[in-house]
């Protein structure tokens, strides 16, 4: 049995990270459904706004759903800019970058990482959490052309390189997406009887 899964997403970049990690799952995505509404991700954490996605799209298809919220935390700006990863500065995953190096500048703590929640809600309504991180580096200058939002800026010190010079390979290894997959994985082949061949 092939079991369907909607994403609760419509950004392309993570579900193409959601299929490559799991590929032997059947995901579909709101746009495979021809579901363009937005809803507002007014959460203030990282859970509860992947909460009030898998919630609502859940209820409106029936469908076993799961939806992420993620973003980057930066140590010395207290976990900025977070839930707001994605309108740091209103402008755009470049101009957030420059942002993230401005507010960074003459700063010797770098740390950083990025973190997802995943919410799975199943066939029967019950929901369950998971959690993935990788830590990093603030990056002084900009660099790479691969990923997407703040993986040019992101440093992998063991590897010397941010995340957009390391790629997809590594990126769906080690991402704290991948890491959120992999728990699901494993959620799923111990709880839900699913032959995923
Ligand atoms: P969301 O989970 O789609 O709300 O992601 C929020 C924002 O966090 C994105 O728009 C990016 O700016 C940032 N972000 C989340 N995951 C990644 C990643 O894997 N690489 C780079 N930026 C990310």
């Amino acid at each position: 049995m092939n079991k369907t899964i909607l994403i609760a997403s419509s950004n392309q970049n993570k579900i193409k990270e959601f299929k490559k990690i799991l590929p032997d799952y059947h995901f579909i995505s709101l746009k495979d459904i021809n579901d363009f509404e937005d809803i507002d991700e007014d959460g203030e954490t990282f859970e509860a706004n992947s909460y009030l996605k898998a919630k609502h799209y859940f209820d409106k298809h029936k469908i076993p759903t799961l939806a992420d919220d993620s973003g980057l935390e930066i140590e010395v700006l207290n976990n900025e800019p977070g839930i707001l990863s994605k309108r740091y500065s209103g402008l755009g995953d470049h101009e957030n970058n420059l942002l993230v190096l401005r507010n960074l500048k003459n700063k010797e703590n770098r740390n950083a990482r990025f973190r997802c929640v995943l919410t799975y809600i199943d066939v029967s309504g019950k929901v369950i959490v998971f959690e993935g991180t990788i830590n990093g580096k603030i990056a002084y200058e900009i660099k790479g052309e691969e990923g997407f939002g703040y993986d040019p800026i992101f440093l992998i010190e063991s590897e010397n390189k941010t995340l957009a010079e390391l790629g997809s390979i590594y990126k769906n290894k080690h991402s704290h997406r991948a890491q959120v997959l992999i728990k699901f994985k494993e959620y799923l082949e111990k709880n839900e009887n699913i032959n995923n061949k």
